[in-house]
Formats: structure tokens, C-alpha cells, sequence
């Protein structure tokens, strides 16, 4: 099955003419990285010169990277705010870019609360294509025969908005999944998805996900691979399917389709396939009223000969559940992207989590990078030195140190910070291979959702307004994301200040507090809980006083400088779960979803 060798250059024989030609267009693109990136940055320069943003900076028609680099400011999503409002609002003149902006892609990374809106040109939908046209080809080169069967991919469209001045504003997936581009894609022996357009295209999440899944059981013997964007997405699937096996047991052994599934356009195409056959169905009975799902992927699904997930960066909490499921698969990460720029793909499919980098493919966007230190401040300027530092370009970075990821996009975005924090571990050809450390300021996170430590202080603050009646106050916090139920949850422990025993915050109040925080907490989040269903009831566990005061302990023990000594705001570390849980006294959970519209507060 897998070659396990890391991909050397050049890549090794393709499967196929196409591969042949998607693995000769990475190898350009990678050996010639600093032409490309040359190229790319003259293109943008050039075609956005008269646009009201590279006109205020004076480059008067400079396409070269000095004058780019001395002219330009690093800037962050809040300092393009005002020109996001404007073409959000209806200005249609070219502010960022010479290109009419199409729509807005709808982060998962917030600002005030609310999802960053990424502006994007019709273009771009080709250059995302192009980077997904080469995965398979990659994965060809180490899993054989992948054209003698299907993909079982759980795939969603997600809601969208209209601007007030009228363009769509959507979530990336979105997007591409609603364009001709995914809807009419040619026929590929090697991308088959036992998923019908219909299926993934579905706005609503429970029709979506039932047939997606009883497609994927009655294709069970044809399924040679299992995906999803996100684990969690992964791990969502078997959660659905723990709960709702016996009614597709059902279905399969009548060949009537449940009734829940309204959506026309899928109910007929489910139904001109679905026949009874009760043998299937008996199989699906016995292997899932099973109390044990140790397996159940490969049990299910004979054939599945890798997972397709993210298991990167806050993915990594899902590994050891994943490989229960699915008795150790080995777990591929193809790509990393964003809503502002698809960057890159790995080219080492089978190799550890542990281990995955994605190669930056230079044709994508302009890179640079903002070396990362540790004594940087949240800015990124290191006031020790007082220089701002110098981004570096993509073919210099060096192996072994860590970056911030900025770019340069076709669609206007100017030397803009991504916000992930990267770690070079080599090479492939000259382009530079990254290994996802983080991305920065993320305390919690459970699915897309990304919660600060400025959201959780506000949310605690909010929430603890409750405790005033019971004349109590929060005196410390911490937090963890709990990712041992599925969906997962997070988990704050609070110390409280009881200044009167016999008027001590009963039950309902912490419930309530429970659910003002997740009030307070970003759209995302709240999102996560009400309409995708991929994070549960937050909980606050009280802890016994004197709790944190032994957190300190713990960590000065361990070498803490008491004098520096902070609270950490979240933990996941074992002996400190293992300290904080055995002093709990009582545990709370929100009792309703928090308030949570598609349309946004601002
Ligand atoms: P969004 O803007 O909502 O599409 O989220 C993009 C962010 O998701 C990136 O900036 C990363 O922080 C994260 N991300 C995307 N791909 C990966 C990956 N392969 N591994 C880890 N994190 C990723």
C-alpha cells in the first residue's frame, strides 16, 4: 500500500499523465521559488497599482520587492478595517484591488467578536482549485489504487450573508462548494466521493450529514478513504452515526428514506438509489449496538486505507481518538489554507502528525516572514531592540527557526499578518517546508472556534456579575478544552470568594454564568454551539479555595520563578488536570445555546 518514503525531488512515478504533470508543476514552482515569488509580486504590484491603497503608499508604479519593502506597512486585519467596511458597504471603486472584489470569505478567526471578512476576486477560486488538483496526484504517489474505489468525505456548506452593500459573505468551503468549479467538476477516477453534490450542498446540517452517511454505508465495501476538512469534523460523523444507526438501519432494510429528509433535490436523489437490503442493514445493526467502537472505521469500512483530516496545530488534541476509531490509520494532512490565501500542500502524506510540514507553493501569494521570538511583544516588534525587524523572504527563511506568516494577496491584501506562527524543518527543491506551531493568541479552541485570553477574561467578567447577588466573586480562573465527549466543551475552573456561606451561588446561578459567558464569547464559538452543533454546553467547575495557591506551588516546584509566576489561563498539562480536578466541589453546565444569528452585530 504506502511507500513510505519522504517525497525526495524529483517526485517519484505518477499514476497517471495527469499526476505527471500536477508533480512537473510542483517542481517548477518549487525549484524556481524565488522567480516565482519575483513573478507574483510583480504581477500583484503591477496590476494593482492604481488601486487607492498602493496609490497612498507612493509606489507609483514600483513593481520591485525594495521599494515594496521599504514603502509598505505590516499591517493586521484590524488596521484594513475601514476599507473592508467601505467595499462591505457598497463602494465598488478599486480600494484594495484592481480586480472587483466577488465576495467576502468569512474567517473563522474573529475581530470584535465577529468573523474577519476576507475580500476576495473570482480568480482566486482558480488558484484554489490549482492546489487542490494537486493533491491527489500526491497521494497517488503513496497510496495505490485509489482509483478502484471512493472517498467517503463528510463535506458541508455552511450560511451565508448578504453585505448591506450586497456582496456575499461566506465561509471559504462555502464558497467553493456552491461554484461550478466543485458542482460540474470533470469526472476523476481518483476522486470519486460516494457524497452526491446534492448531499454536501444540503444548507441543512442533519439532512446533509444523514445522507452523507448512509451514502458512505451503502458504498461501505467501495470507501478506500474517509475525510473531513477538520478531525473534529471527522470525529462529528461517528458521533452522528452512534446516534442515528438505527434509524439508517432502518432505512436500508425498507429502502424508504426517513422523513427528516425534506430538501426535494436530495430526496430524490437519495431515493432513486436507496433499495432495501436488509443484509446491510443487519450489518450496521450488529457492528454499532456493539458497546464497544474500538475500530469501527475499518470495521465499517474494510477498505479505508487512510483518514484525509487536519490533525495539525489544534487538531492535534483529536489524534488519540481518531486512531481509536479507526485502529491506528495512518492520518494524512494535505493542505493548509486560509480564507485569505490557499498557502501549501505536504508532500510527505504518510508520515507522523507529529511530523507533518506543508511546502509553500510560491505560485499561491507573495510570502514574507516576521522572524518570531519568544521576547516579541504582542505587536511583533521586539522593543529590545528597537528596530523593527526584518521580514524575510520565502526562499531565506532558515531551517529550524519560527516565523509569522505574511502575505501578499492577488485579491489586495498587503503585506498582511496572518497570525500562525510557523517553524521551517527543510526544503523541497528551494521552497521552503513549514511545520504549523500555532496560531498566535488562540487560548481555547474546539473546532474552528479560536477563543483569546482577552474573551475568556471578558467572558469570566460578564458572567461573574451574577455572583453579585450571592454577595461572591470569581477570585481565579483557569480553562481547558475538553475534548474527551464528542463534540467537545470547554471547561473554566473557577475559585470562588464566598463572603456569605449561607447565601453561597446555588446551581442555577452557575448555570447561568455558564451561559453568559458563552454569550460573551465570539460569533464562532456561538456558532459552533447553536447552528453546527460541533462544540457542547460550556462547564464551570468550582474548585475548593486554596486551589490555585497549590497550581503555584505545583509550578515552582517544577521551577516557576515565583516572582513571575502567572495563572495560566488554560491547561491541558495532566498532573495540573489531575490537581484541579480532584479539587472540584461542583460542576455546571449551561443549560440553553447562547443567542446566535447568521446576520452580524456589526
Ligand atoms: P480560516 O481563515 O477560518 O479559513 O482559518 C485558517 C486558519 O486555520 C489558518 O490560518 C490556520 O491557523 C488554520 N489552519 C489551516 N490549515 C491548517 C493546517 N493544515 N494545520 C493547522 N492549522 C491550519
Amino acid at each position: 500500500m504506502a511507500v513510505d518514503s519522504p517525497l525526495s525531488s524529483p517526485l517519484g512515478p505518477p499514476a497517471c499523465e495527469k499526476d505527471a504533470k500536477a508533480l512537473q508543476f510542483i517542481e517548477e514552482m518549487t525549484r524556481n521559488a524565488e522567480s516565482v515569488q519575483q513573478r507574483v509580486l510583480a504581477e500583484i504590484l503591477s496590476r494593482n497599482a492604481q488601486t487607492e491603497y498602493l496609490t497612498r503608499f507612493q509606489l507609483n508604479g514600483a513593481t520591485d520587492r525594495e521599494t515594496f519593502k521599504s514603502k509598505l506597512p505590516v499591517i493586521t486585519y484590524e488596521d484594513l478595517q475601514p476599507e473592508i467596511h467601505r467595499i462591505a458597504n457598497g463602494d465598488r471603486s478599486a480600494i484594495l484591488s484592481a480586480h472587483p472584489i466577488s465576495e467576502f470569505l468569512t474567517s473563522s478567526g474573529t475581530s470584535a467578536g465577529e468573523r474577519k471578512l476576507m475580500p476576495t476576486i473570482k480568480e482566486e477560486l482558480d488558484r484554489r482549485q490549482l492546489l487542490y488538483s494537486l493533491l491527489m496526484p500526491v497521494m497517488n504517489h503513496y497510496v495505490a489504487g485509489l482509483d478502484k474505489g471512493k472517498g467517503l468525505y463528510f463535506l458541508f456548506v455552511k450560511s451565508e450573508i448578504r453585505t448591506p452593500g450586497g456582496l456575499l459573505a461566506r465561509p471559504v468551503l462555502t464558497s467553493y462548494y456552491k461554484s461550478d468549479h466543485f458542482k460540474t467538476r470533470p469526472y476523476d477516477p481518483y476522486n470519486v466521493y460516494t457524497s452526491p453534490n446534492e448531499a454536501i450542498l444540503c444548507p441543512d446540517s442533519f439532512q446533509s450529514m444523514y445522507t452523507q452517511m448512509l451514502c458512505g454505508l451503502l458504498d461501505r465495501h467501495q470507501v478506500l478513504r474517509l475525510g473531513a476538512v477538520f478531525a473534529s469534523g471527522l470525529l462529528r460523523a461517528i458521533r452522528f452515526l452512534q446516534l442515528n444507526w438505527r434509524q439508517l438501519a432502518h432505512d436500508m432494510e425498507t429502502g424508504s428514506l426517513n422523513s427528516k429528509i425534506t430538501d426535494p433535490s436530495l430526496r430524490e436523489c437519495i431515493v432513486k438509489t436507496l433499495k432495501p437490503n436488509p443484509e446491510l442493514a443487519q450489518f450496521v445493526r450488529h457492528e454499532c449496538s456493539k458497546d464497544d467502537w474500538e475500530g469501527i472505521i475499518v470495521r465499517i469500512w474494510p477498505n479505508t486505507k487512510y483518514l484525509d483530516v487536519i490533525v495539525t496545530g489544534a487538531m492535534a488534541q483529536y489524534i488519540p481518538t481518531l486512531d481509536y476509531y479507526s485502529g491506528g490509520l495512518p492520518l494524512a494532512c494535505t493542505m493548509y489554507a486560509s480564507s485569505e490565501c490557499y498557502f501549501g500542500l505536504n508532500l510527505n502524506l504518510m508520515c507522523k502528525p507529529s511530523e507533518v510540514s506543508y511546502t509553500i507553493m510560491p505560485n499561491m501569494a507573495y510570502f514574507e516572514f516576521l522572524p518570531h521570538k519568544p521576547n516579541l511583544d504582542s505587536t511583533g516588534f521586539d522593543f529590545t531592540h528597537e528596530l523593527p525587524p526584518k521580514l524575510v523572504d520565502l526562499v531565506d527563511v532558515e531551517v529550524g527557526k519560527e516565523y509569522e506568516l505574511v502575505i501578499t494577496t492577488y485579491a489586495g491584501l498587503c503585506r498582511y499578518r496572518v497570525g500562525d506562527i510557523l517553524r521551517v524543518t527543510g526544503f523541497h527543491n528551494s521552497a521552503p517546508q513549514f511545520h504549523f506551531i500555532r496560531r498566535k493568541n488562540v487560548l481555547l479552541s474546539i473546532d474552528s472556534d479560536k477563543t483569546d485570553e482577552a474573551e475568556l477574561q471578558t467572558a469570566v467578567e460578564n458572567a461573574s456579575h451574577l455572583l453579585r447577588e450571592h454577595n461572591a466573586s470569581v477570585v481565579e480562573y483557569t480553562s481547558h478544552a475538553d475534548t474527551k465527549t464528542i463534540p467537545g466543551h470547554y471547561v473554566v475552573y473557577w475559585e470562588l470568594l464566598v463572603k456569605d456561606s449561607t447565601n453561597s451561588p446555588d446551581n442555577d446561578t452557575l448555570e447561568q454564568c455558564c451561559l453568559a459567558m458563552e454569550e460573551s464569547l465570539n460569533s464562532v464559538y456561538r456558532q459552533g454551539r447553536v447552528a453546527d452543533n460541533s462544540i457542547g454546553p460550556l462547564e464551570i467547575r468550582v474548585v475548593k479555595n486554596g486551589t490555585f495557591e497549590e497550581l503555584m506551588d505545583y509550578a515552582i516546584s517544577r521551577g516557576a520563578s515565583i516572582n513571575q509566576y502567572k495563572v495560566p489561563r488554560c491547561v491541558s498539562f495532566t498532573p495540573i488536570m489531575e490537581l484541579l480536578d480532584s479539587r472540584v466541589v461542583s460542576a455546571h453546565f449551561s443549560p440553553a445555546l447562547p443567542h446566535w444569528s447568521p446576520e452580524r452585530s456589526q
